[in-house]
């Protein structure tokens, strides 16, 4: 964990920086070596399929990366590119194959989809067993009631960064700023259970939520996860709350989060900077949902 120099008497304390790369790393190098553990124990080494429609150049990047983590873990990874005029016909045909390939255990469609394809339709297709990602209703619904067969990604990986950091998150007021299916719900899901890093009084906010600050200002642990960048500013931060970041925004040909960091260093107690907070979580949760798909199919866990 990296931390800035430390403050002088008269300037106020500077929070601890949750280091999501170097945590990633390590969570990574731990899953490689459980992968090589369960390949030679006969196990099926884990493959992961990606589809990407169009060319959407983050998009792209996104998938580059996941891919790349995954052959560094020692799995397989395959990507199937389509072109953007690709029918909704068509795509789901390809997840209906992928779903019945038994070579391949975990199924990625990156998002966003094209316009003219209904994104719900495609994601409820990929068989709940591939679902590696976390969305079909089945897995959210599972998680929900404390049983999941897989965590949704980027939630998982804040839950993960607040345990390296040590933060008590039993009994604090989290304040979830976001509702989205992806990462504003089943964070609020998941930090609501009881469990480890859990057992949180949960607030979720949006934009409908009136006095956003006043409630922002309440929270212990402050998830921000709209969008909009460096929307939550110092004075909505409770002095000493532990702060994670999931806002990815460009600005001004910059990554920037939804937090402004240069501000709220200096009233959180830890902090997760952009790039390299809650970003490199996301693909180690994706690693290690797609070894535990393949020991579900191998019918080992
Ligand atoms: P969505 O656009 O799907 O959801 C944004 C949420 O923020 C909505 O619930 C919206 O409210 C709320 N919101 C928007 N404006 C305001 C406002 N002014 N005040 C209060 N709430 C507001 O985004 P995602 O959840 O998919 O992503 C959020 C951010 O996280 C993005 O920057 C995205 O790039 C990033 N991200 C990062 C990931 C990572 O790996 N680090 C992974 C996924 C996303 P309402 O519902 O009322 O519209």
């Amino acid at each position: 964990m990296t931390r800035f120099p430390l403050p002088s008497k008269d300037t106020p304390v500077t929070a601890q920086i949750i280091d999501g790369k170097a945590i990633a790393a390590r969570i990574r190098q731990e899953l490689a070596a459980q992968v090589e553990t369960y390949v030679a124990s006969g196990g099926s080494r884990p493959h992961l399929a990606a589809v990407l429609v169009g060319d959407d150049p983050a998009s792209a990047v996104y998938v580059r990366n996941k891919e790349r983590a995954c052959q560094q873990a020692g799995m397989l990874s395959t990507l199937h590119r389509l072109p953007a005029s690709t029918t909704q016909e068509e795509l789901l045909t390809l997840v209906q194959q992928l779903n019945s390939d038994a070579s391949v255990h975990g199924i990625l469609v990156q998002l966003p989809l094209p316009k003219h394809i209904h994104e719900t339709s495609i994601l409820d297709a990929v068989t709940p067993l591939k679902d590696v990602d976390c969305f079909h209703p089945e897995n959210v619904g599972l998680m929900v009631q404390g049983r999941p067969r897989f965590l949704p990604c980027t939630p998982h990986g804040c839950q993960e960064l607040l345990a390296a950091c040590g933060a008590k998150v039993d009994g604090a007021h989290a304040v979830v700023l976001g509702r989205s299916e992806i990462v504003g719900k089943p964070m609020a899901a998941l930090l609501v259970q009881k469990g480890d890093v859990a057992n949180a009084t949960v607030t979720i906010a949006h934009s409908r939520t009136r006095n956003l600050a006043e409630i922002t200002r309440q929270a212990d642990i402050l998830i921000a996860a709209i969008g909009k960048p460096n929307f939550v500013t110092a004075d909505m931060i409770k002095p000493g709350a532990v702060v994670i970041d999931v806002g990815i925004n460009r600005l001004n040909d910059q990554l920037v989060g939804d937090v402004d960091y240069p501000a709220a260093i200096d009233i959180a107690s830890a902090i997760t900077p952009v790039p390299g907070g809650v970003g490199p979580m996301t693909i180690a949760m994706l690693l290690k949902n797609t070894l535990r798909a393949a020991r579900l199919q191998d019918n080992v866990d």
